[in-house]
């Protein structure tokens, strides 16, 4: 038989809260059939209908106390231990008890024994002193994350692009080896002007790549993609920018450029060009308005069959316009011929592909030099925001002038830090260009006849600019390096 001396308490309010407790008969039932299993010397039997939310509004837990207090009893059995206390005052009164050894045992029905040698930290949770405990924690967590943060590890998980690595409390990201590929190529695709967020998801959603839910980024969530930062190596946390020590994806410049498209209105979005690639690429000089596709359909009654018909014309969205419709087999010869200019054969290719890789060693002793300018901008942006913290330190600068020109130092320093990334890439890229020329004017011909149609758009969109449609004729400049192709017959100012 036990030596020590137990009060049974148990209580019951009638607040929603409380609906999960047992009634106060089904509270005294299970607390008496577990006393007589474990042959428990209960020697006061005190009972309450009061809330515990709000500290001394309770007579018989005060009484229960000065019972304990002086002696008169030293320990407790309980339905649960949320029943003695759901605030801290209360809590802190019972857990002092406990650790001072007056009260020498919390038992309940369920065979949970607390005594002064346990872990208190669950008796807090029960006794609602759990929220001081949450709240310790998360400025524990915060503290350890501002270290984080100033160290340059990305905080909190991965987003599209990346993936998280490294040990619990040094964690941070890198690439992830196909989406930073796609990433990169979004930013691109956005960067043109061309493309609505909603074109944009689609996108990303035939690469796989999607919400959580496994359905398309929503415009929103596509559009909060492209307008982070941290894709450039630059993170906001909890309002200021901070320069990550992860490999960034895109440079600074792709950002800035890709919010340049974001913002253009007056490039015509393409919202249909999977099925009409020439929607929104070409425009009427007459008017101003995108040149469109239509579909006609027509049945022949007498002999029973249908046709179809399609063909290009200006949307005369802006004023009265004349211009004259052109169907799509005349316009795709028309543009073929065009395309001819540029296109070159085999022994071409593989004589500019040699030349080619010639020049880019020439590039490559250009960069250094420009490599050398950009490291000095680095550097005195570096020693600028030195003098901004040292500021902020002596009290000259509010915490949110701080942050300001902390982030406009920051953005400079990403600029500079984007152009030697540039200028490192640019032989690579130089080449992976060239490749691309010399590959899309050997394949010109093969696209436009037999291609399929989001292949033909992007080698239009590769190898052209300004494209025209006007009174049933195609008129666009070949970008550089492609006007160089045209051939001297062909060549009219570079203009095709
Ligand atoms: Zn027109």
């Amino acid at each position: 038989m036990s030596k020590l001396r137990y009060i049974r308490y148990s209580r019951k309010s009638s607040e929603a809260k409380d609906r999960q407790a047992a009634s106060i008969n089904d509270q005294n039932t299970e607390c008496e059939e577990y006393a007589i299993k474990k042959k428990l010397n209960i020697i006061y039997r005190l009972q309450e209908s009061k809330s515990a939310y709000k500290p001394r509004k309770r007579e018989v837990f005060d009484e229960m106390f000065q019972l304990i207090k002086n002696g008169k009893a030293d320990a407790i059995i309980t339905w649960k231990p949320d029943r003695l206390s759901r605030n801290p005052e209360e809590g802190g009164m019972i857990l002092q008890l406990l650790q001072d050894g007056v009260l020498k045992e919390i038992r309940t029905p369920s065979g949970n024994v607390y005594n002064p040698d346990s872990d208190h930290l669950i008796l807090q949770i029960h006794f609602g002193m759990a929220n001081q405990y949450s709240r310790n924690l998360s400025q524990t967590v915060k503290r350890a994350l501002k270290h984080k943060v100033e160290r340059g590890e990305y905080p909190g998980n991965a987003f599209v692009g990346y993936v998280t690595f490294g040990d619990k409390g040094s964690k941070n990201i890198k690439p992830h080896p196909i989406e930073a590929t796609l990433v990169k190529k979004t930013f691109l695709l956005t960067a043109t002007g061309q493309y609505s967020l909603a074109n944009i998801s689609n996108f990303l959603y035939a690469k796989g790549i999607t919400a959580r839910s496994g359905r398309k980024f929503s415009k929103g969530q596509t559009h909060r993609m492209l307008t982070n930062t941290s894709y450039y190596g630059y993170f906001m946390y909890n309002g200021e920018m901070y320069k990550g020590t992860y490999k960034p994806i895109i440079t600074k410049k792709l950002f800035d450029e890709a919010q340049d498209g974001l913002r253009d209105r007056s490039k015509p979005k393409v919202n249909t060009w999977r099925k009409a690639s020439y929607n929104g690429l070409f425009k009427c000089p007459d008017c101003g308005s995108a040149i469109t596709t239509t579909v006609k359909i027509k049945h022949y009654k007498g002999t029973n069959r249908t046709a179809k018909f399609v063909y290009l014309h200006c949307t005369k969205r802006r004023d009265v316009c004349t211009q004259p419709p052109i169907s799509l087999e005349d316009f795709e010869s028309k543009l073929l011929e065009k395309i001819l200019g540029i296109s070159i054969d085999k022994d071409v290719w593989n004589v500019g592909m040699k030349l080619l890789k010639e020049k880019n060693k020439e590039e490559i002793n250009r960069n250094t030099k420009q490599m050398d300018k950009f490291h000095e901008k680095y550097k005195l942006l570096q020693l600028k925001l030195n003098g901004l913290i040292q500021m902020r330190a002596n009290g000259e600068l509010t915490k949110k002038e701080f942050m300001i020109q902390k982030e406009l130092t920051l953005k400079e320093q990403a600029s500079a830090e984007g152009l030697m990334q540039d200028v490192k890439q640019s032989a690579h890229d130089w080449i992976e260009l060239a490749e691309e020329f010399l590959n899309n004017a050997f394949y010109a011909r093969k696209v436009m006849s037999t291609g399929k149609m989001t292949e033909k758009r992007n080698l239009l969109m590769d190898i052209g600019e300004n494209f025209l449609l006007k009174d049933k004729n195609l008129k666009f400049s070949f970008k550089m390096p492609y006007d160089v192709l045209l051939k001297p017959e062909v060549r009219t100012d570079g203009r095709g």
